[in-house]
């Protein structure tokens, strides 16, 4: 056997399992397949401005396992509430407008905890002919990133009861909080895409683009994108397993980041939805934390542009939802940084899983070991932080646990 545990994926969750497995004394190696460690995590530094091109919010950030990790670290924690509720000067979205527009997705939310839908579709809770049934699609296309359709109504729940509704944030990126928080001699392979896994005498095989390697154990964090599709190739008992992942489709989730040029009518600390009554409006957070930025967010049918259109097309709907709400001036004022690409990112696949109706238990069936070999984490296998890097760092805690445990069994008093 060459190492004793493999991880495969260097995102939060495969730094999670090598945390909990650093100082254990046995051979690890973590296998990416990007040039980069991170994965949803990634804190891209453009002309001095630490961009947070996945996560960026501290959610229910008091119980959150990165506030501890950073504050030990001395890493600076904006703590300011989230403007997301406020719209800047009410423009384009009366006062009136708003109570009613979040009243409606309130009660939609409480239906969701307290009477949900027999059939468990999420679409289902919402009141028929009610105006704001764009808004209330469009929020959550930032939240969860899928269709209401198509969307459990008891794994939205389970989340949102358990969210603690505190975010905040980190100047220096969060992505970069926690690709620093890889153990120091870690031994990892980047630019390693493992093509397939297979089960052996006493452990498992993993063929990579560099040769095999042999484990006695291997922690899978990889997206359930990734699982269910056909990037890796799994033992044939898995089949449950992609099945899960399967039901647990990535949502589409996107950023485009403008570069404030002049700073015109943009207030700092400011919030804005482009058009709360349109599917595909963005919202955008204006010159967060002092950065001459506006973090422009796409959910669901208006990340689509990016993937569909490209971001030429993305930065152009963004930037005429600001000259729709600013006038044309606007549009001087800013200028295209970057957008993300997660749905085309080869290795992911998407933003984060929701589950499809029915199938809220999938994430326990996903979390399960097989064969005391295979162990599972990653954000989608959380029980109630699902979607986050706090769940996804946990999980990599919790399936290396279950390795070490298997490879190194308690004597039996
Ligand atoms: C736009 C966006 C905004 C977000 N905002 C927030 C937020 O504000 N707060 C929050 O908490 N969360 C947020 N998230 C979600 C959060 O980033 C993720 O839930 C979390 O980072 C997932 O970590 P993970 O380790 O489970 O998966 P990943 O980060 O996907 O890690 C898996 C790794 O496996 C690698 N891999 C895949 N296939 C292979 C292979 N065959 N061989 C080797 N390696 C492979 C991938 O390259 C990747 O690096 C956001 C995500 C997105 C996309």
């Amino acid at each position: 056997m060459d190492i004793d545990i493999a991880i495969v994926g260097a995102g939060a969750a495969g730094i999670g399992a090598a945390r909990r497995l650093s100082g254990s004394g046995l051979k690890v190696t973590m296998i990416e397949a990007a040039p980069r460690i991170g994965g949803r995590a990634w804190t891209l530094d453009i002309a001095g401005i630490p961009l947070d091109m996945g996560c960026a919010w501290l959610h229910s950030a008091s119980r959150n396992v990165w506030t501890g990790l950073a504050e030990t670290a001395g890493v600076k924690i904006d703590r300011k509430p989230s403007g997301w509720a406020v719209q800047y000067q009410d423009l384009g979205f009366t006062p009136a407008e708003q109570r009613e527009a979040s009243a409606s997705f309130e009660r939609w939310t409480e239906t969701l905890l307290t009477a949900p839908p027999a059939s468990d579709i999420a679409a289902e809770a919402l009141e028929p002919g009610n105006e704001w049934n764009n808004h209330i699609r469009t929020k959550v296309g930032y939240i969860s990133g899928g269709v209401l359709e198509e969307m459990s109504a008891k794994d939205y729940a389970t989340y949102e009861a358990a969210s603690t509704d505190e975010n905040w944030r980190l100047p220096g990126g969060y992505g970069a909080l926690i690709t620093s928080h890889l153990p120091e001699g870690t031994r990892l392979r980047l630019s390693t895409p493992v093509q397939s896994i297979s089960l052996t005498g006493g452990g498992a095989a993993l063929e990579t683009s560099a040769g095999t390697l042999r484990a006695k154990a291997v922690i899978l964090t990889v997206s359930t994108a990734m699982l269910a599709g056909e990037t890796i190739k799994l033992p044939a008992g898995l089949a449950p397993w992609r099945e899960a992942a399967a039901n647990l489709p990535l949502g589409r989730d996107e950023k485009a980041i403008l570069e404030v040029v002049k700073n015109g009518p943009f207030a700092p600390e400011t919030h804005l939805f482009g058009n709360p009554r349109d599917l595909k409006s963005v919202s955008y957070n204006i010159r967060p934390m002092g950065y001459p930025t506006i973090e422009c967010y796409l959910g669901n049918d208006s990340a689509a542009i990016v993937a569909e259109e490209g971001p030429a097309a993305a930065f152009a709907h963004a930037i005429d939802g600001l000259t729709r709400l600013f006038g044309a001036q606007a549009r001087d004022c800013v200028r295209p940084l970057i957008t993300t690409g997660w749905t085309r990112t080869t290795h992911i696949g998407g933003s984060y899983s929701y589950a499809k109706p029915g199938q809220a238990g999938a994430r326990r069936t996903l979390a399960r070991p097989f064969e005391n070999r295979l162990f599972f984490a990653g954000e989608a296998t959380s029980p109630l932080d699902y979607t986050t890097a706090h769940g996804a760092y946990e999980s990599g805690m919790r399936a290396a646990g279950e390795a070490l445990a298997t490879l190194r069994p308690q004597p039996s008093l």
